[in-house]
């Protein structure tokens, strides 16, 4: 990495800068995770413009970078967060880590989810300590692991947060967003379920039972009995989801398979109840159970990242929204239909925005890229949001 400058000149440059330092999610790779190496750099630049740096350990995970810059204790907290991980590069037509410069874009892994966001808000930063006029304490937080687990934000909230001595008044999650305000998306859930058979030898197939016969039942009553009748929405989400994407069972084409399992997808809307999810599916189970009594089947817990609330976030929206006026952008708030860092603030009664530059659409592809002139517009943004001034806190 020794071509990479401990100070770059430009937000471009810092941008390409990140880009060039691999940062593939470890649990996406399945190699050691790399995201230490951006953290060292980020603290280098930081550290170059005066900023206060922290390492934050994840238990099991690279360590979360922290940036700070009180200018009075009283001020209220601003926080910004912008995930260091990327997903995979194989496939990708463009250099993945060449940050190269074509038709007013910059190319590669992360441009646009989400190293511009990182870029942009740490430039913000070191601009707002250099002006007059600064009525907030500011934070980024450079997370780990959002692509897979969403450890790193979910360790930040439940275990630093409370010990950092003060709670942001508002937090502004840096995703592709084409700055516009994201106020609400949908949650996410994911688990697991088994069936159960009896393994006996296929030329006597009736001394086994086949744990793939039963799932093939489950799979029908949750597609006709559950799936269909999810009715939960919201005005800027859309309808709740669920879908089976996932499915393993048996070991030998002579064997009568003991074991399938599927995995499970649900979207949930703001404002429904998660932990009801598998409780009526459960039910489901049941009436099969009824109808069945030689069918094993067990649902696993789930891994659930709850939806972002509008209502949790109210106050907050509205002035990220009268920073986007302020500049003459757009600024009514939209709905997404994927998860982001924002839940585990909303989650903890933290307001979260989600708000960054570039296109959802352009994240995770082969040719991956950003607008120079939404990195720029976006850093406007952020700078304007850090200026923003709000009441004290309580
Ligand atoms: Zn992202």
């Amino acid at each position: 990495m020794s071509a990479i400058r401990s100070r770059p000149d430009s937000l471009v440059d810092l941008l390409r800068d990140m880009i060039a330092i691999k940062t593939v999610n470890a649990r996406a790779s399945g190699e050691a995770g790399t995201e230490g190496e951006l953290a060292g750099y980020l603290e280098a630049v930081a550290g170059r413009a005066g900023l206060e740096t922290r390492r934050l350990p994840v238990p099991g995970d690279l360590d979360n970078l922290l940036i700070m810059h009180e200018s009075d204790a009283a001020y209220p907290w601003l926080l910004f967060v912008s995930h260091m991980d990327t997903v995979a590069v194989e496939g990708m037509t463009v250099d993945p880590f060449g940050g190269e410069i074509r038709d007013g874009r910059i190319h590669g892994r992360g441009a646009c989810d989400t190293k511009a966001t990182g870029a942009a808000a740490l430039w913000s930063l070191m601009d707002y300590t250099e002006s007059a006029d600064q009525p907030n304490n500011l934070a980024i937080l450079f997370s780990v692991d959002e692509e897979v687990g969403m450890t790193g934000a979910m360790h930040f909230v439940s275990h630093d947060l409370p010990r950092l001595g003060w709670t942001p008044t508002g937090v502004v999650i840096g995703e592709p967003t084409d700055l516009r305000p994201v106020t609400a998306h949908n949650g996410v859930m994911r688990w697991r379920i088994h069936t159960e058979g009896v393994s006996a030898h296929s030329s006597e197939p009736s001394a086994g039972r086949s744990a793939i016969s039963m799932m093939v039942e489950v799979v029908r009553a949750i597609e006709s009995r559950y799936i269909a009748k999810l009715e939960a929405s919201h005005p800027l989400t859309g309808l709740a989801q669920c879908s089976i994407n996932v499915i393993r069972g048996g070991t030998q084409v002579n064997i009568i398979p003991d074991h399938c399992e599927i995995d499970l997808d649900r979207r949930t809307v703001p404002g429904e109840e998660a932990g009801q999810v598998l409780p009526t599916v459960e039910k489901v189970l049941d009436e099969l159970r009824r109808t069945n009594a030689d069918l094993k089947v067990r649902q696993d817990e789930a891994f659930i990242v709850p939806a972002l609330d509008p209502e949790t976030n109210e106050a907050w929206s509205s002035y990220v929204r009268g920073a986007l006026d302020r500049l003459g952008l757009p600024s009514d708030p939209v709905g997404a239909k994927y998860g982001t860092e924002a839940s585990s603030f909303g989650q903890a009664g933290i307001a979260a925005v989600v708000l960054g530059p570039g296109s959802v659409a352009q994240a995770h592809t082969k040719d991956e890229w950003l607008e120079i002139d939404q990195l720029e517009l976006a850093s406007k943004v952020y700078l304007e949001i850090m200026r923003t001034r709000l009441p004290m806190p309580g």
